[in-house]
């Protein structure tokens, strides 16, 4: 079925990302937003734009009535959902299929599994992904819970089936505080998910976040495009990727990947998804997967030359893979830095107007944002207004390209951690390419003297 018309159901850079993919392919694209987005670039590029609600999210880009209407009134045939709002959502996605327009995504069932980070696990398994030890799915019996933390060893983390974004973890350091932290993990999920089932996982000390690339064709055909090393977080978010990972082998890289791809083809996985692995002592324990495209992916298509966006609106078309995996090829370096509107160093968001806007440029240089002097950046929404991706032949190469391109990013009005950046990325430990994902918070520790 041929797609002639996207209703992309997200805001920002990644509304935009997708409207260049689908113009590149002539097809028209619908904008949504609420009022406080009235004035935005996705609205001002997109050919078509509807209004959905106000400012706040749960009744605009998260209002499932609302969206779907502009679906129809729009003569839309097809919605990419982007990442966050209603990208994860397994019902969303099955109304969007129940109308008769084309899901730009996964197969709902698949967004469902790995959504219960449980059933993921038990899932991941069975694929024969290798898992981080720990409870044999859900537990709720502390003594039950003491045998299996002695068995693994401590420290151990109890994690909230339903979590995500970091939240409903804790760690346990002996036996002692088990049973409590059980108890106080199980209330906080319940508070924020609505459910408090919760398991144990084996706490590992210092690995890093390493991420397969996957796209599936839904009938069994599957591929996997590499790993991302997104070690450099501050509290569980992203703040700086790479591609390829400074510490994977080739060898690595080709065994881990095709072991993805293969559980993806068991699976007959529509789509792109990413799956996360710790990665420790040489060895990879899966954690979680994401049936949606990721914030970072822009790396993967610098070291690839494969347009992630366009293959995800052919495979929801029913084509085919466009590449082969003895096609692919990876090919030098590339690095991304989220640029965020808050301090660089307290954090504190910082919306408002910017006065002028000055992107970088140049060879090998992208910069992904709906950004221009004028705009207001709105205090609702993600505070990530950019994100600059660099490539190069090399590490070296590509570092010394991210200086040069945030030397020249001028973004004046509101605070951005470009200054963060620019910190970071002369660290020895970072051009050394050797940091775990404790790394970042313990550098700000000390900075912060
Ligand atoms: P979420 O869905 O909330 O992001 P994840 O399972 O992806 O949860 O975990 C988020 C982060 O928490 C990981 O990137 C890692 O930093 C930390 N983490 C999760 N599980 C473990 C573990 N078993 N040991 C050590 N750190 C962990």
């Amino acid at each position: 079925m041929g797609i002639s018309r996207i209703l992309i159901a997200n805001r920002g850079e990644i509304a935009l990302r997708i409207h260049r993919a689908a113009h590149e392919m002539g097809i028209e694209t619908v904008a949504v937003h609420s009022t406080a987005d009235a004035d935005a670039m996705h609205v001002r590029l997109a050919d078509h734009a509807v209004c959905i609600g106000p400012p706040a999210a749960r009744e605009s880009y998260l209002n499932v009535a609302a969206i779907i209407s502009a679906a129809e009134i729009s003569h839309a045939d097809a919605i990419h959902p982007g990442y966050g709002f209603l990208s994860e959502n397994a019902k969303f996605a099955e109304i969007v299929e129940a109308h008769d327009i084309a899901w730009i995504g996964p197969k709902p069932e698949h967004i469902r599994t790995m959504g219960d980070k449980v059933e993921a696990k038990r899932t991941a398994g069975a694929l024969g992904l290798p898992l981080v030890p720990g409870s044999d799915g859900a537990i709720s019996d502390p003594v039950e819970a003491a045998k299996i933390a002695e068995e693994i060893g401590y420290p151990v983390i109890i994690k909230a089936a339903s979590g995500g974004g970091g939240r409903g973890m804790k760690v346990c350091n002996g036996p002692d505080d088990l049973a409590t932290l059980m108890q106080q993990a199980g209330n906080e999920a319940k508070a924020a998910f609505g459910d408090a089932t919760v398991y144990l996982e084996k706490y590992l000390g210092n690995p890093r976040h390493i991420e397969f690339q996957v796209f599936g064709d839904g009938k069994g055909n599957a591929i996997h495009l590499g790993e991302r090393d997104c070690s450099l977080q501050r509290r569980h978010q992203k703040v700086l990727e790479e591609a390829p990972s400074p510490v994977i082998s080739t060898d690595d890289r080709m065994r881990m990947g095709e072991i993805c791809a293969q559980a993806m083809r068991d699976m007959a996985y529509r789509g792109a998804g990413t799956i996360e692995f710790l990665w420790e002592g040489g060895e990879f324990y899966f954690i979680e997967m994401n049936t949606r495209l990721q914030v970072e992916h822009p790396v993967t298509e610098a070291i690839t030359g494969v347009d992630l966006v366009r293959e995800q609106i052919r495979i929801a078309e029913g084509r085919p893979l466009s590449v082969a995996q003895e096609d692919l090829r990876f090919t030098g370096h590339s690095i991304e830095c989220r640029i965020n509107a808050e301090d660089p160093f307290t954090f504190t968001p910082s919306p408002g107007k910017v006065d002028y806007f000055h992107a970088s440029g140049g060879m090998h240089v992208r910069v992904d944002s709906g950004l221009y002097a004028g705009y207001s950046v709105p205090p609702y929404y993600d505070s990530m207004i950019a994100k600059l991706i660099v490539y190069g032949r090399t590490r070296e190469g590509c570092l010394m390209r991210l200086r040069r391109a945030l030397e020249e990013m001028v973004i004046e009005g509101v605070k951005t951690n470009i200054p963060l950046h620019q910190e970071l990325i002369r660290q020895d430990d970072v051009v050394n390419g050797d940091y775990s994902i404790k790394w970042l918070e313990e550098w700000l520790a000390k900075r912060a003297g």
